[in-house]
């Protein structure tokens, strides 16, 4: 068969698809299977253009408040060379496995979670490893790590496009991915690049979040623009793609996920985030 030149005909059901010579099922080609013993439901991977706009926040954000409302949720620390969810939800513990599989920690709400941080025998130890040993990492975190009955596992995906991020999208089967952005950005930029990639690999752009938004006075309750005038909403309308949440700065984030307490922190503003995540 030649190649499937027509995406209206494709379902990308490529397993039982007798088109054999087709782009889908090339980038389908590198996708990785998990151990039989785990079962994941859906898999959100967390974007961003670049470092610092609160990317891991925003994936433990969600995680913990999918988990409040009763679903079974899982965080792939992918950012290996930043890693920050260990710390985000105060797990100090290494990784233990027990032969066949890799033991995830799992919070004291019940997140399970893996970290690059769990495989350091010292917390401050800097990950030196090269592209391809990142790559592989990452694939065994979702290969090998038993991830029992998970409604959602949320992937701190690494930042920019480079080969590592590139892997992840390619091999893992992500349901979509939310893109975090913050004002200071070249906002327009960062999320064209970052819906180019997803669509070079088939996956669904779901929506855009934007951290640090503004900040609120703590004596008169004004909406101080920090970093200027927003430019999400004219963005979201350019792309049609929704805004999920815009989360204010709030020392309180910052307090909580230094101090290992992510899962204390209620953020009113991601909850419509959450609940977009629910319908997918
Ligand atoms: P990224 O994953 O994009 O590199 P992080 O999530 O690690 O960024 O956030 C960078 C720093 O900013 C962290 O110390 C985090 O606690 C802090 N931070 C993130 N979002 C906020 C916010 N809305 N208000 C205050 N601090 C924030």
């Amino acid at each position: 068969m030649s190649e499937n030149k027509n995406p209206e005909t494709c379902n990308k059901a490529c397993d039982s698809c007798s088109v054999e010579n087709c782009g889908a099922r090339k980038a389908g080609g590198f996708r990785i299977e998990p151990n039989s013993a785990s079962s994941i439901k859906k898999i959100i991977g967390v974007v961003s253009g670049k470092g610092g706009v609160g990317k891991s926040f925003v994936t433990s954000l969600l995680a913990a408040q999918l988990t409040r409302d009763g679903y079974k949720c899982a965080v792939l620390d992918g950012d290996i060379t930043g890693p920050s969810q260990a710390k985000a939800f105060g797990i100090t513990e290494k990784a233990c496995g027990n032969g066949e599989v890799l033991f995830p920690a799992v919070t004291k709400t019940g997140i399970s979670v893996i970290s690059t941080n769990m495989l350091l025998e010292r917390e401050d130890q800097p990950v030196i490893w090269r592209g391809p040993m990142v790559a592989n990492i990452l694939k065994q975190f979702y290969q090998e790590v038993l991830w029992e009955d998970i409604d959602y596992m949320l992937v701190d995906m690494p930042p920019g496009t480079s080969d590592v991020p590139l892997t992840l999208f390619q091999s893992i089967p992500l349901d979509g991915i939310v893109i975090v952005t913050s004002p200071q950005e070249l906002v327009s930029m960062v999320v064209e690049k970052a819906i180019n990639m997803a669509a070079m690999m088939n996956i669904k752009v779901l929506g855009l979040i934007e951290n640090m938004s503004y900040a609120v006075c703590p004596y008169c309750g004004e909406k101080l623009l920090v970093f200027g005038q927003s430019h999400i909403a004219a963005t979201a309308e350019k792309f049609d793609l929704p805004v999920l949440a815009r989360i204010p700065i709030d020392p309180a984030i910052a307090e909580h996920a230094d101090s290992g307490m992510i899962e204390d922190l209620i953020v009113k503003e991601i909850e419509p985030a959450a609940d977009f995540l629910k319908n997918i």
